[in-house]
This record gives C-alpha cells, structure tokens and sequence, in this order.
C-alpha cells in the first residue's frame, strides 16, 4: 500500500503523512530532505547549487546521516533544494531511493507514505491514495512563519512570504516533474482546517477509496 502526498510549501504535508503513516503502521518518508540534504552539500562544498555536475555528485554521495542535519530545516536549504531539484541528473539519482522505499518499505511496514512534489505523478504514479495538499498563500506563509518563530528563529513576514513565492514558482515551472496534482489525486484545501481536521479527511478519504485501509 502506498500513500503520496504531494503539495507545495508548507501546505501541511509532513504533519499529514507523518500522522497518517502512525496511525496506519506504515514508514514515512519526507522526500524533500533528499532535496535539503542534496542541497545542503553543494552549498557546503562551495559550489552554486545551479550547478549540474556540482549537485548531480552531491546527490550521488547521499548518505543516510546527511539526512539528519537540523539545518535543512532552514530557508536556506529549503531553496537550495529548489534550485539542485530542477536538474534532472539530480532528480534521477534520488528516484530508485525512494521507488525502492515505496515499494519495500523498511521494517517489513505494510505499507509506505511519502510526500514531496512528484510523488504521484513520477515517483510512484501507480500509488492508489493519491492527496494534493492546498491552501491559500498566506494561510502557508503564516504557518511557516509560526513554524519558525516556534524553533526560536525571528523570521520577517514579507521574507517568508517571498521565499515561498520563489520556491513554489520554480518548483511549478520546471520543466521536469513539476509540482501539480495527479490527474487522479484527491484535492484536499487546508486553508480553514487545522491539523486535527486535515488528518479526519484524509482518512475518510483513504477509508472511503480503500475499505480496508
Ligand atoms: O518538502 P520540502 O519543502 O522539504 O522540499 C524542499 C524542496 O525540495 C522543494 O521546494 C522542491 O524544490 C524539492 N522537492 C522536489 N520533489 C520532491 C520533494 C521536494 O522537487 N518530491
């Protein structure tokens, strides 16, 4: 069984899978850190992360404890992981990690969930749940910036805002996998649901399409 979860920034998406993976007993996995940590490595080797051969041996070297660093949380990881996800080399040599992991999830889980941009329309265009995670700018601005305000970073409002504006437009315009729902994706609009309720209509969701799931 595989859920994708895909959505642009801040849309909800790792509170969602991450909920939806425990509540079910399947693994998780946030496929934009690949992304982070591909671009946290070029940055850290000095390199643009515009660069395709610079991010391509970045992506290739990836190695499991690259994953934990606390800065790819930041700004600034986030948008080097825009500019390294646009190069096609970049996105090849993540795919078969996290095809592998959908279809073998660790653990023997009976199940997987992944989120990111791609994940039903490339990674795993055959996964039966399909959700696209929306909301308004400015509920996802407000979101990320009290997501950063909670980790103690003083963020300015119209920086977040712009970051995000830059990210999603070039993560949409892309010329490969670019963000935008699966033909067959269920679109679900978080901008008046919080947490609780984005979760209870996902599961109705997956209840619904899935009996058993
Ligand atoms: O989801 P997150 O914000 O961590 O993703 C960081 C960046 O990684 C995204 O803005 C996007 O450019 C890229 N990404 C992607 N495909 C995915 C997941 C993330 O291109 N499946």
């Amino acid at each position: 069984m595989i859920i994708a979860i895909d959505g642009p920034a801040a849309a909800g998406k790792g509170t969602l899978a991450r909920r939806l993976a425990a509540h079910l007993g399947y693994a998780y996995l946030d496929t934009g850190l690949l992304y982070r940590a591909t671009g946290w490595k070029v940055l850290e080797s000095g390199a643009d992360p515009e660069n395709p051969a610079a991010a391509e041996t970045a992506a290739r070297a990836l190695d499991p404890s690259d994953l934990d660093n606390p800065s790819l949380r930041d700004d600034g990881a986030a948008q080097a992981a825009s500019k390294v996800s646009a190069i096609p080399a970049v996105r090849a040599a993540l795919l078969d990690f996290q095809r592998a992991f959908a279809r073998r999830p660790p653990g023997g889980a009976p199940g997987a969930v992944l989120d990111g941009r791609d994940i039903g329309t490339v990674v795993c265009p055959d996964a039966p749940i399909k959700i696209f995670l929306t909301a308004d700018t400015d509920a996802r601005a407000e979101r990320r910036l009290k997501e950063l305000r909670d980790r103690g970073i003083d963020a300015i409002p119209a920086r977040v805002l712009q970051d995000m504006k830059e990210r999603d437009g070039r993560d949409m315009s892309r010329a490969n996998a670019p963000l935008k729902p699966a033909s067959d994706a269920f679109l679900l609009d978080t901008t008046d649901k919080d947490a609780d309720a984005a979760f209870a209509a996902a599961l109705a969701h997956i209840r619904h399409d899935q009996p058993t799931g």
